[in-house]
């Protein structure tokens, strides 16, 4: 039988975004992402720096060389004639540039279990190290869910905007909410529309000011523009962004005054800027909190590659179910919103209703939970397990014999 539990309405709209001092324990080196027991640290004190240096090359996409890193020139010319070309056009010339695009060999897609094996691998050897065959540490989701599942869409036009109805109404269906973001300065919102939305759970956030590719361009565009987008985002309340055609920058990403960003996939070689952070769990992107997008989008899929999307968003969704990872879905309502794509969607939802024990939160709710759980602390005292921190209450400790990921 599916579970519904872990839905929350409670909205976090009315919250001015963190200021850039905020300070939690922002690492991402092994032992943050295991959280074991205090006393193991110590010993393993030795391996941290140097695991922390192999995770932020995935996370950070420092595998790819600096220029693979940022929008490269001819995607900045494709910008400047951009808006002349009527959509369905430019749907057939982005594919036919995605195929005539070098393929990268690493990430993989749409699974790349590079982290997902170091991770396994460092723990291996550290409870060799420890001496020790089992231990506890701090489950990934609170209240001992096994996986999380947090659905996204970005709104790209007035026509999308048309059809966010239609796909919140299938989400209340099967008893989910979800995180719409808007670009602030490309089409007129009427936020007022939006008010029900809100009294009934869902969430907005920031999807950059437009989709023309100035954001990112360079450090001068980004040091004009985004003091434009922070005040946007603060006029809203919005806690979140998602970057115009997820281009983007670590460093620049880092100064922005959100609470979390989904810029980022775990592996999307089919994007303007391929690459991808081989995570299926957050992380920390400085003090923000980073919620890659783990299934592939529905644009990908259905104007790109022209396929069925159903089958790889089942594989993959299933394959992080498996791991307890976050199922952190990408659609458009520009796309998915009309049929026959919203049936294929609502099918998405059915498969997902499905998973047993999972955690359906908002992106806002994920984050306040990734940074609770990095200032949660397990500590074992006379054989008893004790946790202390902001998220001791809701925090799960679990066996790692019993984790699917330590397997
Ligand atoms: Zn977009």
């Amino acid at each position: 039988m599916a579970l519904s539990v872990g839905i929350s309405s409670e909205l976090n709209l009315s919250t001015p975004p963190l200021p850039p001092s905020r300070q939690v324990d922002c690492s991402n080196d092994a032992f943050a992402f295991w959280k074991l027991p205090v006393e193991c640290r110590a010993p393993l004190a030795a391996s941290l720096a140097a695991s922390e240096r192999v995770i932020s090359r995935y996370l950070f996409e420092e595998y790819l060389s600096p220029r693979e890193r940022q929008p490269s020139l001819a995607l900045s010319c494709y910008y400047l004639i951009k808006g002349l070309i009527p959509i369905g056009l430019r749907h057939h010339i982005n594919a036919l540039a995605i195929r005539a695009r070098k393929r990268l060999d690493f990430p993989r897609w749409p699974c790349e279990t590079a982290l997902v094996d170091f991770w396994r691998d460092w723990l291996r050897q550290s409870l060799q190290r420890l001496g020790i065959a089992d231990t506890l540490h701090i489950g990934f989701w609170p209240h001992g869910h096994r996986c999380s599942i947090v659905l996204t869409h970005d709104v790209e036009s007035p026509f999308g905007f048309e059809q966010i109805q239609r796909m919140t109404d299938l989400e209340e269906q099967y008893g989910f909410r979800s995180a719409l973001n808007f670009p602030l300065n490309q089409y007129r919102i009427d936020w007022r529309k939006l008010d029900d939305l809100k009294a009934r759970g869902f969430e907005f956030g920031a999807h950059g000011l437009a989709h023309d590719g100035r954001l990112f361009r360079s450090e001068h565009d980004f040091s004009a523009l985004a003091p434009l987008l922070e005040r946007f985002a603060n006029e809203q309340g919005l806690v979140g962004f998602r970057s115009p055609s997820t281009l983007r920058n670590v460093e620049w990403i880092k100064r922005l005054s959100f609470d979390y960003d989904c810029s980022f996939a775990d592996t999307d070689p089919y994007e303007p800027q391929p690459g991808g952070s081989c995570s299926v769990f957050p992380f920390f992107l400085g003090n923000i909190v980073e919620l890659p997008y783990t299934v592939p989008q529905d644009h990908t899929l259905i104007h790109l590659l022209r396929r069925d999307p159903l089958p790889v968003w089942t594989t993959k969704s299933q394959w992080i179910a498996s791991m307890g990872g976050m199922i952190l879905t990408l659609t458009h309502p520009d796309y998915s919103g009309t049929q026959p794509h919203l049936s294929t969607y609502g099918e998405l939802l059915k498969r997902l209703n499905d998973l047993e024990c999972a955690w359906r939160a908002l992106p806002s709710e994920v984050a306040l939970w990734w940074r609770q759980r990095s200032q949660t602390h397990l500590t074992i005292k006379d054989g008893v397990p004790l946790l202390t921190g902001p998220g001791g209450d809701r925090a799960a400790i679990r066996r790692l014999s019993e984790e699917a990921l330590a397997k």
